[in-house]
């Protein structure tokens, strides 16, 4: 029998509808690549074997007597930022360690009422703030095409296991380029929607303007597939939208002909690695042989993007983390005085990229220090957000690079906090203007490690995005490559 994990998330529901495997033969499949990868990769928190299997049984049973859910029997990888109902969920920080949330968030409900078989919970930077996955409080992923190298952040486990292929698919989140990244990293498509367009119930939030829930597959289908259950309006949500959800995969083969392609010369600098530069514009002028129109374009308050990121979303965050004190979640640590239990469970609960942030997102809201930097850097992200716009009465879709470089080696950034914020630098824009960006394979470097397109597109145009992509990698072969494991 072929090796099962090698199927697609749409090649293996074609399977799973003709009965040629069983949920159960697949989710095996995956538990025992787990098995096998995990002590080099290290992409999960927790594994729910038993879980999986029992529900892997339960879409066998339904699948016999007709049921024909979107993803039923389908193995997934869910970042543990997202709440699952008994399952541990320790957004990848000491200080929630040994929480079971009883509820799940929005987008587990979906994807289960869609017949998902949950595999475990992926690890993270510690609330989701990094771009390497080493910010995790209890482990380091390893980038499956170069175990030496991280996967990228902070998405990290989700990404290397989908790569990996320890997970057919998973979910990421995306505060500034957190699907994206891995996404790119590890040689796989990542998503980040509208913001607005999935829910974040059930999401631990870190910066909450501009927090997203992204899908994370080994092809743009897949990726629409996951969309498709994930999307929609949510009362539960007063920020999700209610808008229609377009039928994705219905608009998947619309092609790119006379698709006017924005290139942002802002994108285009020095010190970009220049393999990745040369794939990124190998991969625009394939659009173009699609196809498409290419033009350039202007995005001038690029440069402003990580500045005003990191007052906003270390302020947001700032407000956000103040719930963990030990009292409602997590492990306490008990003194005589309430603010001394308050000081030694959050000082032994946080690491400490999560103490700077509080720190400086403290320091940004203080009075006397408001106006000068939370309130101008939301002036700037206005002006961001207004490139966007103008550019889109222009073009259909921006493409760019996601990162400066390809995956960098572990313990190359972690003590130089700058130089791992400087990798965000094309991943912020699209997260400050609230618009989507999808990140998939174009290329590999000299070292053979995966090269990732950026596509950015109007608030709600994620058909667009998944048609675009889904052009370039049918006619292209960098999606089939899989890292030697
Ligand atoms: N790398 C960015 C940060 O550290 C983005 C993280 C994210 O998107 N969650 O904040």
């Amino acid at each position: 029998m072929t090796d099962l994990t090698q199927l697609s998330i749409t090649e293996a529901l074609a399977q799973l509808r003709a009965k040629t495997i069983s949920a159960v033969d697949l989710t095996r499949a995956y538990l025992t690549r787990i098995e096998q990868l995990e002590p080099a990769i290290s992409a999960y928190i927790t594994v729910t074997s038993e879980r999986a299997l029992k529900d892997a049984e339960a879409a066998d049973k339904a699948r016999a007597a007709g049921d024909e859910r979107p993803l039923l029997g389908i193995p997934m990888a869910i970042k543990d930022v997202l709440s699952t109902t008994g399952v541990e969920t320790t957004c990848g920080s000491k200080i929630l360690r040994g929480y079971v949330p009883v509820y799940s968030a929005t987008v587990i409900q979906r994807l289960e009422a869609a017949g998902m078989v949950m595999l475990g919970k992926a690890n993270m930077d510690e609330f989701a703030m990094g771009s390497s996955t080493e910010n995790s409080a209890f482990q380091i992923t390893h980038n499956p095409w170069d175990t030496e190298r991280v996967p990228g952040g902070s998405s990290g486990g989700s990404a290397a296991a989908v790569a990996a292929r320890m997970a057919a698919g998973a979910l990421g989140t995306d505060t500034g380029g957190s699907v994206r990244t891995p996404a790119g990293f590890c040689g796989i498509v990542g998503l980040k929607p509208s913001y607005g367009r999935v829910s974040r119930y059930g999401l631990v939030a870190f910066g909450s303007s501009l927090d997203c829930i992204g899908p994370m597959a080994r092809t743009v289908e897949d990726a629409a597939r996951l969309l498709q259950v994930i999307a929609g309006h949510d009362r539960l949500d007063s920020t999700s939208m209610d808008i229609a959800v377009p039928d994705y995969l219905a608009v998947l083969n619309g092609g790119v002909k006379g698709l006017r392609i924005g290139v942002p010369r802002e994108y285009f600098i020095e010190g970009i690695q220049p393999e990745s530069q040369a794939a990124v514009q190998a991969a625009i002028r394939q659009l173009e042989s699609l196809g498409a129109e290419i033009i350039d374009i202007s995005l001038p308050h690029t440069d402003y993007s990580l500045p005003v990121y990191y007052i906003i979303a270390p302020a947001e965050a700032s407000a956000n983390l103040a719930r963990y004190d030990g009292i409602r979640f997590g492990p306490k640590i008990d003194k005589k005085e309430m603010w001394d239990t308050y000081r030694a469970t959050r000082g032994q609960g946080f690491g400490p990229e999560v103490k700077r942030r509080i720190m400086l997102g403290t320091y940004a809201l203080s009075a006397g220090y408001y106006d000068a930097y939370y309130g101008k850097a939301q002036q700037v992200r206005t002006l961001i957000k207004q490139d966007f716009e103008k550019a889109f009465e222009k073009v259909d879709v921006i493409a760019a690079p996601v990162t400066p470089r390809t995956a960098f080696k572990i313990g190359e950034n972690i003590n130089d906090p700058l130089q791992m914020y400087l990798e965000d630098v094309f991943t912020l824009p699209a997260s400050l203007a609230g618009v989507p960006g999808l990140s998939l394979p174009c290329g590999h470097d000299n070292a053979g490690l995966p090269i990732g397109l950026q596509l950015i597109g109007r608030a709600f145009s994620e058909d667009v995005l998944l048609r675009a992509a889904h052009a370039y990698e049918q006619s292209t072969e960098w999606h089939k490559a899989l890292p030697a494991l």
